[in-house]
């Protein structure tokens, strides 16, 4: 394993904000990790930080990285085990490459495998569990469990992993023949225009409430272009908040209270945030 002391971890997160953690961790193969984990009193398990919004003060934490994990295995001709640190987009590329189907909708989200199994991340109507059949994950017991989807709680960015404490280690994946290239296209053009992606962001800030679309609730309580410090409500898509110039962690926070205050005494609707904040 590589293990970075005093880490900076600025760059470990896209909003580029971060204060400097106790350790960075990259660990090289699934056996070294529960030896590990025995051993630290507070890890997180980390993957290409695109959800995560960081402290900029110290981060007493020991970051867990398992972007060296990252192997695609064939099972059979529709079927993938693929690893918990593989880029998606880089996934994605190979799916294309191989011609199989399944996960288009979901081109442009930068996070890992394993960052959006988490959170049942999707797109455009689509979810990355739409193509899951199991999942290999680690339990705080050291126990390595396969566990099916349909034994499994999911939901609307949402899965149980959390709350079991579980580190995703692989999953095996189902796929359909012919790639379609012409709607994985589309929805790249529409991400080019509809996110400001100029900017260090962490993608929506909020989750749709039932009914709603957190951005529209967002643009029609006159809040978009807000700023705060070197944070601003993005201008292109209300739901982004986006660090247009030396963001501090306090910028972002204060500005997903004044969005939450807003809605909720405009709309009386309780948002809930997609991102993760972590101090
Ligand atoms: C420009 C932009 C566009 C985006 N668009 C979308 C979108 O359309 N749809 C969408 O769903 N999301 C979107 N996102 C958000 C983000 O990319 C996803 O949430 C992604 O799943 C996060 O993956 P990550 O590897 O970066 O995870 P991180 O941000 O590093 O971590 C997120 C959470 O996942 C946990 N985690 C990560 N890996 C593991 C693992 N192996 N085991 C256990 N827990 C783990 C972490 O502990 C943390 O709690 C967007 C973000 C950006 C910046």
């Amino acid at each position: 394993m590589i293990i970075t002391k005093d880490c900076n971890m600025k760059n470990h997160s896209s909003m580029k904000i971060g204060g400097v953690a106790r350790q960075f961790i990259e660990i090289e193969n699934k056996e070294e990790l529960y030896p590990l984990l025995k051993n630290l009193k507070n890890y997180f398990i980390i993957g290409n930080g695109t959800n995560l919004l960081l402290s900029d003060d110290f981060l007493d934490f020991d970051f867990i990285s398992l972007k060296k994990l990252r192997k695609i295995s064939i099972i059979d001709e529709n079927r993938l085990n693929v690893e918990a640190g593989l880029d998606f987009p880089l996934f994605l590329n190979y799916l294309e490459k191989n011609n199989l189907s399944g996960l288009e909708e979901l081109v442009g989200i930068p996070g890992t495998v394993g960052g959006l199994i988490f959170m049942n991340g999707g797109a455009h109507g689509r979810e990355i569990f739409d193509c899951i059949e199991s999942i290999e994950v680690l339990d705080e017991k050291g126990n390595i469990l396969i566990i099916e989807k349909k034994d499994l709680k999911i939901g609307y960015r949402y899965t149980e992993i959390k709350e079991n404490n579980w580190i995703i280690l692989s999953a095996n994946f189902i796929f359909q023949k012919n790639f379609n290239k012409e709607l994985s296209e589309e929805i790249k053009n529409k991400r080019k225009n509809s996110q400001p992606l100029e900017f260090p962001n962490l993608g929506s800030t909020f989750k749709n409430p039932s009914g709603f679309f957190a951005a529209k609730l967002i643009s029609e309580s006159g809040l978009q272009g807000y700023k705060i410090g070197g944070a601003q409500i993005s201008t292109k898509h209300s739901n982004f908040i986006v660090n247009i110039e030396g963001a501090t962690f306090s910028d972002v926070t204060s500005l997903i209270k004044l969005v939450e205050k807003t809605i909720k005494e405009k709309y009386n609707i309780n948002l809930e945030k997609e991102i993760i904040v972590l101090k």
